[in-house]
C-alpha cells in the first residue's frame, strides 16, 4: 500500500513537472505573461474561427514602449526589467477577460481582442491603455515617465494567417513611431504599398551600388566679386536608366537608415578626390580648386572614420588642403567632445571642415567656437529671405559677424539672384554657390568650363 503510495505520489509529481515544462515554454519568465509562441496560437484559432463564422471581428493590438533603450542604457537592465513587469502589470489591467496580452519580447507587446464590434473596440482600448502609462513609473527611486507607441490591425480586413496580422499591426506601430510616437495607428493598405516600394527602394539601391550606377555631379563655388571658380562641391546622383536621374531627396535617407551611405559616403569622397586632383593637374590654379564632400552623421560616428578619409587621400594623392568635409550640426551635436576629437584629427590630416547648412539646426550660434572649424555655408533658407525685408538681412549679418570674429569663411549656398549677390557683398561674404552661377553639372561640362577659363 506504502509502495502503490510512493508510485502515486511519483506519477503526481512527474505531471507537476510536465505542466511546468508546458507553461515555461508557453510564457514570457519576466512578466508571466503569455509569450510569442502561444499568442501565434491564439491569434491563427481566432483567423480560423473568423473563417468560419464571418460576422466575428477580432483585432491585434502591437505596442512598443517608446525610447527604452535610453532606459536601459542610463539606468541599466535591471532597472529595465523593473519598468516591463510594472508596465505589464498596467497593461493587463485595460483588455477583457477573454483577451490575451502577451509579451513578444523586449518593450515589445501584444494583445488579441477576441471579439469586437468593429474597429473602434480597439481604439478605445488602445486609448485605455495610453491613459494606464500616463502615470510615472517609480523606478529605483527614480520617477520615469513612459509613453507607447501602438498599432492596430483588424480582422475585417480579411486575414489568411496570424502572421499576416500581426505583420500588420507591427507596420502600423511603425507609423505611429514615424508620427511622433506615443500614438495609435490603424492599418491600412497604404501602409503596404508603403513598406513595399520601401523595400523595393533599399533592394534596387543595393544593386545600384553594385552596378556602379552612382555618379558625382559637381557645383561650381565661385568668388562673388569676379565670378572665378574657386571650388566645387561633389553632389551624388543615381543613374537609374539612360533617361532617369534619381536626386539624393529620393535615397539619401534610406542610404542613411540602412547603412549602405557608409560605402556610398566613402565611394563619393574617392571618387571626388579621384577627379579633383586629375582637374588639379589639368587645369593649375592659386590657390588649387577646392573639392566639397558632404560627410553623413552616420560615417562621421564610425570609428576609423579617420583612418579611412586619411586612406582615400594617400590612394588618390590629393592634396588635402583642397578637401572640404561638409559635415551638419546634427553631427556635431551628438557627442561634441568625440566630434571636437574627430574633427582635431581631420585637420590634422590636411583637410578643411566645413559646416553645412548653416543654421537650419537646433543649437545656438553661440556654440560654433567650441568646434575647429574652417568654412561655413550659410543655408540658402536664409539666402533666399535676403529680398523678403529685414529679418533675412539680420540672419545673414549676424552670421557674417559671427564667422568673421572666429575667423571663418563663409559660402552662401542657394545664391540665386543678383540681387542675392548684391546684399551678400554688401555683407562682406566674398564667396557663393547656386543656380545663379550654374547648377550642378556633370564632370564633362565641368572641364569644359574650367577649360574654356572661365
Ligand atoms: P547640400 O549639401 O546642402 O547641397 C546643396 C543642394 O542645394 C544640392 O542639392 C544643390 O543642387 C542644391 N542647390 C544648389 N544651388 C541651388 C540654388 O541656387 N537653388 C536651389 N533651390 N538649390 C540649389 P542636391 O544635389 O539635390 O543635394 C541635396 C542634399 O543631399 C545635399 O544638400 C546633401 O545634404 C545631400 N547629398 C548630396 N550628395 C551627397 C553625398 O554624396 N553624401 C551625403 N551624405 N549627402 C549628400
Ligand atoms: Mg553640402
Ligand atoms: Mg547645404
Amino acid at each position: 500500500m506504502a509502495q502503490i503510495g510512493t508510485q502515486l505520489g511519483r506519477v503526481v509529481e512527474r505531471k507537476r513537472a510536465e505542466d511546468q515544462l508546458i507553461h515555461d515554454a508557453f510564457h514570457d519568465p519576466l512578466t508571466g505573461l503569455p509569450n510569442r509562441a502561444l499568442f501565434a496560437d491564439r491569434l491563427a484559432r481566432a483567423v480560423a474561427r473568423s473563417h468560419r463564422h464571418r460576422g466575428l471581428v477580432f483585432a491585434a493590438l502591437f505596442i512598443d514602449l517608446d525610447r527604452f533603450k535610453l532606459v536601459n542604457d542610463s539606468l541599466g537592465h535591471l532597472a529595465g526589467d523593473t519598468l516591463i513587469i510594472q508596465v505589464a502589470a498596467r497593461l493587463g489591467a485595460c483588455p477583457r477577460e477573454d483577451d490575451t496580452l502577451a509579451r513578444m519580447g523586449g518593450d515589445e507587446f501584444t494583445i488579441l481582442l477576441d471579439s469586437i464590434a468593429d474597429v473602434n473596440d480597439a481604439v478605445r482600448i488602445a486609448e485605455r491603455l495610453m491613459r494606464a502609462l500616463e502615470q510615472p513609473f517609480l523606478i529605483e527611486g527614480e520617477q520615469l515617465y513612459v509613453s507607447a507607441s501602438i498599432g492596430i490591425a483588424a480582422s475585417s480586413l480579411g486575414y489568411e494567417s496570424a502572421e499576416e496580422i500581426l505583420r500588420h499591426a507591427d507596420l502600423a506601430m511603425y507609423r505611429a513611431k514615424t508620427l511622433g510616437k506615443g500614438r495609435y495607428e490603424i492599418y491600412d493598405h497604404t501602409m503596404h504599398e508603403r513598406a513595399v516600394s520601401r523595400l523595393a527602394l533599399e533592394t534596387s539601391l543595393r544593386r545600384a551600388l553594385q552596378k556602379g550606377e552612382f555618379v558625382l555631379h559637381y557645383q561650381p563655388i565661385v568668388t562673388l566679386e569676379s565670378e572665378e571658380i574657386v571650388g566645387v562641391e561633389a553632389l551624388v546622383r543615381w543613374r537609374k536608366s539612360e533617361s532617369e536621374l534619381v536626386y539624393p531627396i529620393d535615397f539619401i535617407e534610406v542610404a542613411e537608415d540602412t547603412g549602405m551611405i557608409l560605402f556610398l559616403g566613402m565611394w563619393v569622397l574617392r571618387e571626388a578626390c579621384t577627379t579633383m586632383a586629375r582637374w588639379h593637374k589639368e587645369f593649375p590654379r592659386t590657390p588649387a580648386l577646392t573639392v566639397s564632400v558632404n560627410v553623413s552623421a552616420r560615417q562621421f560616428a564610425q570609428h576609423d572614420f579617420v583612418q579611412q578619409v586619411a586612406k582615400v587621400l594617400s590612394d588618390t594623392g590629393i592634396r588635402p588642403e583642397t578637401v572640404r568635409l561638409e559635415i551638419t550640426e546634427s553631427v556635431t551635436m551628438v557627442d561634441s567632445e568625440r566630434t571636437v576629437a574627430v574633427l582635431t584629427q581631420l585637420r590634422e590630416r590636411g583637410v578643411r571642415i566645413s559646416i553645412d547648412d548653416f543654421g537650419t539646426g537646433y543649437s545656438s550660434l553661440g556654440y560654433l567656437h567650441r568646434f575647429p572649424l574652417d568654412i561655413l555655408k550659410i543655408d540658402r533658407s536664409f539666402v533666399s529671405q535676403l529680398d523678403r525685408g529685414e529679418e533675412g538681412l539680420q540672419m545673414v549679418q549676424t552670421i557674417m559677424s559671427l564667422a568673421r570674429n572666429l575667423g571663418i569663411e563663409v559660402v552662401a549656398e542657394g545664391t540665386e539672384s543678383p540681387s542675392h549677390v548684391a546684399h551678400l557683398k554688401s555683407m562682406g561674404c566674398d564667396v557663393g554657390q547656386g543656380y545663379f552661377f550654374s547648377k550642378p553639372l556633370e564632370s564633362a561640362d565641368l572641364s569644359a568650363l574650367l577649360e574654356g577659363g572661365d
